[in-house]
């Protein structure tokens, strides 16, 4: 049968190959982001109850409103933004269909999309599948900060959307206020969208605060925000995440919506809405994660690889020059065989598979399993 992939250069996600290899050779899978610890029992029995009490037929397109009630109230008191639940927020499967659902709404064949590498896997194949093109901006080690001037030299009449994640995956770097004031100025008086990916809104440590667009009202009215309740929670086989944006666009993106997903589960819509009437389950997040990023640097204190930074997420890049030459992939997966713990070479985020010799690790895990992680990565 004759065909034309749509996506030609694209194979099975790192994350996906990382997994299996660390289950195939029993190492400790630091590679693929999620935690090894479990979700909140009361989270699980609010869902349990949601299901027996028969709450199990289509949800509204949207999403349930006690949940955008819920949501329009957290981005409130966390953001001083006023949100309207009915009409500009969408309850959606992960953050990964927010943020394919976005491009799909607006992105049209020859649109350029301006990303910041290293990005964040899914973004390039959802821009080139709706007919756009990519158009990297590339961040280098050690600091991956973005030089705002040098980023608008990339912006010309097509383009249509500017992709952020802050924090942001895999660096654990975060924008500051004079970046979000540099993004209004750069895309003030245009036609430009800023997709914004903030599913680690609030692991961010240090006492620093994070940057959502939503804190700039008039950067806010050309963008779509998303978000992650399976990172914010624990619980990232939930799949449920949603997106925010103003009226206009979301109109748009609801007309996607309901034909790739038309509405997500009910029970855990639900549950999550009177989960999150209780403030701390989400404010406590920054230091617990804090507490985990502080421990495994510590298990890692004497080992060869060299931290950089990380002032958010739940990953850490270390820097493994001192050990090797050789390319990230090939690390990597030694890493994995020969020394059991799994990591994601930092290359596979850039569009040209550019290497600074560096690896993510997760530490959303066990200290006992960071403590293992440790004592093994310092043999090396
Ligand atoms: N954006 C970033 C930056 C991520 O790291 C992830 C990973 N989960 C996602 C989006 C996707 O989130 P979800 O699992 O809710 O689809
Ligand atoms: N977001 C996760 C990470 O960066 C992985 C998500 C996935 O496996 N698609 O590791």
């Amino acid at each position: 049968m004759q065909f034309t992939s749509k996506l030609p250069h694209v194979g099975t996600t790192i994350f996906t190959v990382m997994s299996a290899l660390a289950n195939e050779h029993g190492a400790i899978n630091l590679s693929q982001g999620f935690p090894n610890f479990p979700s909140s029992d009361r989270l699980s029995d609010l869902v349990c109850q949601y299901m027996k009490k028969g709450y199990n037929q289509y949800a509204p397109m949207a999403g349930v409103p006690v949940l955008r009630e819920q949501l329009a109230d957290k981005v409130q008191r966390l953001y001083c933004a006023t949100i309207n639940p009915d009409t500009e927020i969408t309850i959606t499967a992960g953050a990964t269909q927010a943020l394919f659902t976005a491009i799909a709404a607006f992105v049209s064949s020859g649109d350029e999309v301006i990303l910041i590498e290293p990005a964040y896997d899914s973004y390039r194949p959802s821009i080139e599948v709706n007919g756009g093109v990519p158009v990297p901006y590339k961040l280098s080690a050690p600091d991956y900060r973005v030089d705002w001037a040098a980023l608008g030299r990339l912006v010309t009449a097509h383009t249509r959307m500017i992709i952020i994640n802050t924090p942001h995956n895999p660096t654990g770097t975060v924008l500051k206020a004079e970046d979000l004031k540099a993004l209004e100025n750069l895309t003030a008086g245009t036609d430009i969208l800023v997709l914004s990916d903030e599913v680690y809104e609030h692991l961010i440590y240090d006492g620093q605060q994070h940057q959502s667009v939503l804190r700039y009202p008039g950067l806010w009215e050309r963008c779509l925000a998303t978000y992650s309740f399976g990172k914010t929670f624990h619980n990232t086989g939930w799949k449920i995440g949603y997106c925010l944006a103003p009226a206009h666009l979301m109109e748009e993106f609801r007309k996607v919506h309901q034909f790739n997903v038309f509405s997500v589960n009910t029970p855990m819509q639900y549950a999550l809405a009177d989960y999150l009437a209780d403030p701390e389950t989400y404010l406590s997040l920054d230091d617990f994660f804090q507490q985990k990023r502080d421990f495994f640097l510590d298990a890692m204190k004497g080992s060869r690889l060299q931290p950089l930074r990380c002032e958010g997420t739940y990953f850490y890049l270390f820097d493994y020059s001192a050990i090797s030459d050789e390319p990230d992939t090939k690390f990597a997966k030694r890493m994995t065989t020969e020394w059991g713990v799994a990591a994601i070479p930092v290359s596979v985020f850039y569009s040209n598979g550019s290497s600074d010799k560096v690896i993510r690790l997760c530490f959303a895990k066990t200290e006992e399993t960071l403590e293992r992680a440790g004592a093994l990565l310092r043999k090396i």
